[in-house]
């Protein structure tokens, strides 16, 4: 049985936006590549290297051969072999923002998904998915994907004022009102998406109207996810000696290509749209990706500039709002639940749920292991995890080396096994089963610089968690 999951960055880092907390914006300045679209031929070559870790090894006797008509059949040696069990891929588009890659980009990704699985007649399902700040979704765009099944993710922090003071674009100007322009156009056409909301201490400040905003707005699949801290700040992870990241100075990427979205510009992610001149009045009358040195002056950011916040070490959310907002939150769930029957999908706690309920969940924060996510930059270079797309972590390149030969390398099974807690007071913990360590970029010491916060939401909600998980069994049963 494979389940093969990519995290694949069209672009890179760049981004239209320039949200003060962006994570991978950090990351991109220990990367030595610079921030490049994907092109044609890693793409496909990206294909490839997925469909064929289907494919059973000629010497193996072992295997499902698969015939014209996709049926398994006994093996006479004249079809296709795949590995034995069931099977299924899926790609997360995401970035940076994976929109600026272009109509044509997602276009050439279904030719080449269609023609690199041909062979397998539906055997290996594929599934695929995009997180975007959905500002710049334009019908061309939306209608390709939602035709083609994609799930949408969208970056939305609640109503404008909680949204706007974390998520703008490079002039200081919020995103809200094109984000919510980008959902009326997934509705419009039926697009199937959840609501991605990045936690920060000004989230939890106003988590009730958060909250009610999403529901108000018809959004009852949330994802929470806290916000990191600076990687240059955090603890190493267990794998690696250094003590530290080694940090590339940004001159490093210095040369990039910058994308520059002043928020004027029209609104779609059209390749044509993507030269279109801006309406604001600046000088720059390209918005398409470009390499920094032809940068007009008045648009030109400046690239130290260009590193985000995060990177200066400011912390977003601290332990203390962290931990009212794993009890506000699971309150205002659990009195939807409880007293209104109302249920809202918030992926965190159904993680708590499903544990609770010996249910196998694959979220590898919630599990307590490292896990490879086959993190695919627009180079073709491959990292185990979003978090550490860092050149102290590559694994390998899609130009020299096979899937397996990638996720078996002894770096990645370092970066596995490495992760594991096999001491420390987690062990001893009431609440292990639950957390497990959390996730590994926030451990120090064998422990989660959040446990305080973990520790004060199971020892007062630990109860009603296990209500909830009975009622909802219940109604599962
Ligand atoms: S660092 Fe966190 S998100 Fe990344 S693989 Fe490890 S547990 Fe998962
Ligand atoms: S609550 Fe703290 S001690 Fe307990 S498992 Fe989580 S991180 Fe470890």
């Amino acid at each position: 049985m494979a389940h093969l999951q990519f995290l694949v960055k069209p672009v890179s880092s760049l981004c239209n936006l320039e949200c003060e907390y962006c994570f991978y914006l950090d990351l991109a300045t220990h990367q030595h590549d610079k921030p490049r679209k994907m092109t044609r031929e890693v793409l496909s070559l990206l294909m490839d290297r997925a469909a064929e870790y289907f494919i059973q090894d000629p010497n193996d006797k072992d295997g499902t051969e698969v015939t014209a008509n996709g049926a398994a059949t006994a093996d006479n040696g004249s079809n296709l072999k795949i590995i034995d069990g069931e099977h299924s891929v899926s790609f997360l588009f995401q970035g940076g923002e994976p929109t600026l890659a272009g109509v044509e980009f997602f276009k050439a990704v279904i030719e080449e998904q269609q023609r690199a699985f041909a062979k397998f007649n539906g055997r290996v399902p594929v599934f695929n998915s995009i997180q975007t700040n959905a500002c710049r979704l334009s019908e061309e765009l939306v209608s390709l994907l939602s035709a083609n099944h994609f799930f949408f993710g969208v970056s939305l922090d609640g109503p404008a004022h909680v949204h706007d003071a974390m998520r703008f674009y490079k002039n200081g100007r919020g995103s809200f009102d094109e984000v919510m322009k980008g959902i009326e156009l997934l509705r419009r056409y039926h697009a199937e998406f959840n609501i991605l909301c990045v936690v920060t201490d000004i989230v939890v400040k106003h988590i009730a109207e958060v909250y009610a905003f999403y529901k108000d707005h018809g959004f009852y699949n949330i994802q929470f996810i806290a916000c990191l801290d600076a990687f240059a700040t955090m603890p190493p992870h267990p794998c690696t000696t250094d003590p530290k990241p080694s940090a590339i100075p940004f001159k490093a990427v210095e040369q990039a290509e910058h994308y520059h979205d002043c928020s004027c510009a029209s609104n779609s992610s059209s390749d044509a749209a993507d030269h279109a001149p801006h309406s604001c009045g600046c000088t720059d009358n390209a918005t398409a990706l470009r390499v920094a040195s032809n940068t007009p002056a008045s648009c030109a950011s400046d690239a130290a500039k260009d590193a985000s916040a995060v990177s200066d070490g400011k912390r977003f959310l601290s332990d203390e709002a962290y931990s009212e907002f794993l009890v506000k939150v699971f309150d205002l769930f659990y009195d939807d639940l409880i007293n209104k029957g109302e249920y809202v999908s918030i992926r965190h706690i159904e993680n708590y749920i499903a544990l609770l309920l010996n249910m196998e969940i694959n979220a590898c924060n919630m599990t307590g292991v490292c896990r490879i996510q086959n993190v695919i930059e627009a180079s073709g270079k491959v990292y185990p995890c979003d978090f550490y797309a860092h050149d102290d972590f590559v694994l390998g390149d899609l130009k020299d080396n096979t899937l397996a030969q990638i996720m078996n390398c002894q770096r990645a099974q370092q970066f596995v096994n490495t992760s594991r807690i096999e001491n420390g007071s987690c062990l001893k913990c009431d609440y292990f089963k639950l957390c497990r360590g959390g996730c590994v970029r926030e451990r120090e010491n064998n422990v989660n610089i959040r446990c305080a916060a973990f520790k004060n939401f199971f020892a007062a909600r630990l109860p009603k968690l296990q209500h909830a998980a009975a009622i909802l069994s219940g109604m599962q049963g």
